[in-house]
């Protein structure tokens, strides 16, 4: 739709200070404020009639000039009215602007602290469907945000309302980010606005405005969290990257040789004061590398304990990888109920070895002198899941992370609104 869509406004002069007036809207509008002197006129009959009333200060400065057309959401709008409101009782104040286009009607942006809302009129009012605190529209939760009375602080321009009579109406706002539904109520009329978030530059480029738009203050009441994915793109990626870990996981799993290198079985051996004397397993052969080997020690302690200081020594760079293992096993009965802890068999897994030949020198130390024989086993080529749970943990560090964003910033939105979900009392 083209500006010269617009038809020719209604054209006359101001009674009181001679300003030319024009009515882009003709009969639909119901009030008009002449922005030189503020005088306030009735449209009836295609004729002004003076309201013999004024709004007295002029301290409010518009940021969109009475008359600018621009393009928003693909519509293009005249701003043909502009009021500034306050909440009743607090010094909370926010402006309003009436738009225009002939074939789809008014729309409003509203502006506080610097955040813009765009909003349209619902012409069905939506049903009531509430849980708990949420309203149910247009496929979204809405949260119960705020509610408030208005008071008309100035205006000008025209309205398709009657700005006056409306000037202390009760407000409902709930929002489901970044979109806000809207309630008032005035003893004359009452109206569901429909909006969304809208970014101030949108507004700047909109109505090729060359001043900065006011500056922001905080966090929007339906301001969008800038650079985060939404919770549903974020959940499908996480899936997808989790499903493909897992697939990578068991095809390794399958790959895994699980290849047996060593059996070994040993008495222990002492000196002639009693000292347990370090042990040495036969050689075994790493083929493939970088591999990971897992040893598992096996000794029939009986409420004791027995442990191997092991080094597994490679026999061709004579490099030493060191580790401690322990078995230990005690039960009892006690109380009528019996009891146990730990085992015959533990185990130690190495990872990471070059490959080669390798022995193990074993210092075993041990609880008590009845269990003198244990066992070794070395297995090597194992699936390990170690590595895919550490994966996954970074993984879901993103949404963990995202999340917890997403949650500071909701904290300081709602920290606005006297029903924070946030605030546990
Ligand atoms: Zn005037």
């Amino acid at each position: 739709m083209d500006i010269k869509s617009f038809s020719p406004p209604f054209e006359t002069n101001c009674e009181k200070c001679n300003q030319a007036i024009s009515i882009t809207t003709h009969f639909q509008c119901a009030v008009f404020v002449c922005s030189g002197c503020r005088e306030s006129y009735r449209f009836r009959n295609n004729s002004l009639i003076n309201n013999n009333s004024r709004i007295d200060t002029k301290d409010h400065q518009e940021y969109i000039p009475l008359g600018a057309v621009g393009k928003i959401r693909k519509r293009l709008y005249k701003m043909i009215g502009f009021a500034v409101k306050k909440e009743k009782g607090t010094p909370y104040r926010w402006r309003e602007y009436l738009l225009f286009n002939p074939y789809y009607g008014y729309a409003f942006l509203a502006e506080y602290d610097g955040h813009w809302t765009f909003l349209e009129q619902l012409i069905v009012h939506p049903k009531e469907v509430v849980i708990k605190n949420d309203f149910a529209f247009d496929r979204k939760w809405f949260r119960f945000f705020s509610d408030y009375k208005s008071v008309l602080v100035y205006a000008q321009g025209e309205f398709c309302y009657d700005v006056f009579k409306g000037s202390e109406s009760e407000i409902r706002e709930l929002i489901s980010p970044p979109y806000i539904l809207s309630y008032e109520r005035s003893n004359e009329e009452q109206m569901w606005l429909y909006g969304e978030h809208i970014d101030e530059d949108d507004i700047k480029d909109a109505f090729a405005i060359k001043e900065d738009p006011p500056e922001q203050v905080g966090i929007g009441i339906c301001q969008p969290m800038k650079g985060s994915l939404n919770y549903t793109t974020l959940m499908r990626l996480t899936g997808i990257f989790i499903g493909v870990l897992v697939v990578l996981q068991f095809v390794m799993t399958n790959l895994a040789r699980n290849e047996k290198v060593l059996s070994e079985s040993f008495s222990i051996r002492t000196d002639s004061l009693g000292n347990m004397l370090p042990l040495v397993s036969e050689s075994f052969e790493i083929t493939k590398a970088p591999a990971n080997l897992e040893l598992e020690f096996y000794s029939s302690v009986d409420n004791s304990w027995m442990e191997f200081s092991t080094d597994a020594i490679n026999e061709t760079t004579s490099e030493h990888y060191g580790f401690t293992t322990a078995v230990e096993y005690y039960h009892g009965y006690d109380g009528g109920e019996s009891w146990s802890e730990g085992g015959p068999a533990a185990s130690s897994v190495l990872s990471h070895l070059p490959k080669g030949k390798y022995h193990l020198n074993i210092w075993p130390t041990r609880g008590d002198m009845r269990a003198d024989t244990f066992s070794v086993s070395a297995k090597t080529d194992f699936p390990m899941y170690s590595n895919m749970f550490a994966v996954a943990g970074v993984i879901l560090l993103f949404p963990l992370i995202t999340y917890l964003r997403r949650r500071g910033f909701e904290e300081r939105r709602w920290s606005n609104s006297y029903y924070s979900p946030y605030e546990e009392e």
